[in-house]
């Protein structure tokens, strides 16, 4: 490492993504700072099922996910907003933790890694000047050769880039909401269910200790619509769903007021913006209906990893590393984003849901081929 450079790389975002990309990175010897504006553990809204295609990376990296008993998810469930059913069995299928707990493991992991964690600390700006980097924090300048853009769906770094989704006009594909709460409910905990109503859907599926992960997504419009009130809006639109009629009557709910996020958007994202490398929901974020976006982050981080570990190594110029990464990550990724836009354009809208569900009910090869569009191989 040049001594102008206090670290090899720092990483802005302690989410999947960040996180993961920060233990590969100090367990190839590299030094690393990750900077994450909240403090640990804390919830985020998240369907909280991953992909079984990152299940023996999630090992690799120090997660005992037999010893945490996590339940194992291989049998979907979707319903028109008429409430009308379609079942299938998921190709690869998934398992069930929530965040709260798999981002603390994996923060606890990093920095046993030798990674400086600086939780509750927000990074304000990171400009590239002489091949390297300053991050401008509340806590001092950090310096860095590399920097990682793991901030998420949006971020304050974001509007300071003047990045291109952030510009766009509100559209069918840039105004959502999430909304995610912890519930003890009966319901088969090897099934992923997906209950669309007028303009989103809301899946439930088991996490760890008995509990379930309810959580939506659906347009700001719909909460202006119900007076800006959450009880209202899924009293008066999502219950129109018999399905989630009773789950709103009969859960248990651990937590009375949701975890809440706004000014979702499935644009598409430039992967380097100032030299600075994406990963994640920064670089392209897959819709929640695709069950799949974790998986994608950290697979994102594991692509970038021998990248960045090529440069740093003097074995690539940082202009074939950010042109390597952008190949890779293209033929990764693009097919997979495009197919979850596709599906997200077609869900929501209750006639044609409904009409979807029934007319693909007779054909569950189709099912099974559109499932598996948006999963990706074990990496
Ligand atoms: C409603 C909904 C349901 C979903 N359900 C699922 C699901 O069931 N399965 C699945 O695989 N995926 C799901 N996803 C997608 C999944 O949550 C994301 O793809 C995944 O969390 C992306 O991880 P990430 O590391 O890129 O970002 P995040 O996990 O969002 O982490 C980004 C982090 O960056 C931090 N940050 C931002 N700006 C700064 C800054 N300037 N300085 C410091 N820190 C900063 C944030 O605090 C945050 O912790 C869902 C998404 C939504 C919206």
């Amino acid at each position: 490492m040049s001594s102008a450079f206090t670290y090899d790389v720092a990483i802005v975002g302690g989410g999947l993504a960040g996180l993961t990309t920060s233990i590969q990175l100090a367990n190839a010897g590299w030094k690393v700072v990750l900077f994450e504006k909240e403090s640990y553990p804390f919830h985020r809204v998240c369907g909280e099922y991953i992909s079984l295609e990152s299940r023996a990376f999630l090992r690799g990296l120090g997660i005992d996910d037999e010893a945490l008993d996590l339940p194992i998810i291989d049998q979907l469930q979707v319903s028109a907003p008429n409430g009308k059913l379609l079942e299938q069995r998921l190709p690869l299928g998934g398992m069930g933790i929530s965040r709260y707990r798999l981002d603390q493991l994996l923060a606890e992991i990093a920095t046993k890694a030798g990674v400086l964690m600086m939780d509750h600390t927000r990074v304000n700006e990171a400009i590239f000047e002489k091949d390297g980097f300053t991050l401008h924090t509340p806590e001092g300048n950090y310096r860095s050769r590399i920097a990682v853009g793991s901030f998420g769906k949006r971020s304050n770094l974001d509007v300071k880039m003047n990045r291109e989704f952030i510009r766009q006009k509100a559209s069918g594909l840039n105004n959502f909401i999430g909304i995610k709460y912890h519930i003890r409910y009966a319901h088969a905990r090897d099934t992923i269910v997906l209950h669309n109503f007028s303009d989103g859907y809301c899946g439930m599926s088991a996490i760890e200790n008995g509990l379930s992960c309810l959580c939506y997504l659906t347009t700001a419009a719909n909460l202006e619509r119900s007076g800006k009130s959450i009880p209202r809006m899924e009293q008066e639109i999502l219950s129109q769903n018999p399905h989630l009629e009773r789950i709103f009557r009969d859960a248990d709910f651990v937590f009375r007021e949701p975890v809440a996020i706004s000014q979702i958007s499935f644009a598409q994202k430039s992967l380097i913006e100032n030299h600075i490398l994406m990963a994640g929901d920064a670089a392209g974020m897959i819709t929640p209906l695709c069950g799949n976006g974790m998986s994608m982050g950290m697979h994102a981080g594991k692509i970038m990893t021998g990248k960045i570990d090529a440069f740093l190594s003097g074995k690539i110029s940082r202009e074939e590393m950010e042109q390597s990464y952008q190949q890779v990550w293209t033929s990764a990724f693009s097919g997979r984003l495009r197919t979850g836009r596709m599906i997200q354009r077609m869900f929501g809208k209750p006639m044609m849901t409904n009409l979807f569900i029934s007319a693909m009910k007779p054909f569950p090869r189709a099912v099974n081929w559109l499932v598996k569009q948006t999963h990706g191989a074990e990496f």
